[in-house]
């Protein structure tokens, strides 16, 4: 007699179920169980299938932080060319007395330390 509250291994019928499979949710028995790394599976095809959705998320994971390192390295890039180009303008200031430019550049001068 099948125990209709009671779920069953889905390859031996009478056999009670231990584990649901992670990727798809059907029954097996102990001796049907594929362990893999993520979890407990019903079938290997399962097993591969969960394993590379944790790849692919962890990829994405790891695609959206690389982006926001990228981004903050341009927003460096430019914070350097933008002191590289203000210690020019004070290193060309004080060899080439500029009326115009040299109260700038001795307010830049000031500010830089130089
Ligand atoms: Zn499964
Ligand atoms: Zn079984």
């Amino acid at each position: 007699m099948m125990d209709g509250t009671r779920s069953s291994c889905i390859n031996h019928p009478g056999v009670e179920a231990t584990v649901r499979c992670k990727q798809c949710g059907k029954p097996v028995c102990n001796t049907c169980v594929v362990q893999g790394s993520t979890g407990r599976f019903c079938s290997e095809s399962c097993r591969q299938k969960h394993e590379a959705y944790t790849q692919r998320a962890q990829e994405l994971d790891g695609k959206a932080r690389g982006s926001a390192f990228i981004k903050l390295r341009s927003i460096l890039g430019t914070l350097i060319i933008i002191a590289a180009a203000l210690v020019a303008l004070g290193v060309a200031g004080s060899f080439m007395d500029v009326p115009v430019l040299s109260d700038v550049v001795w307010k830049i001068r000031d500010i830089l330390g130089i």
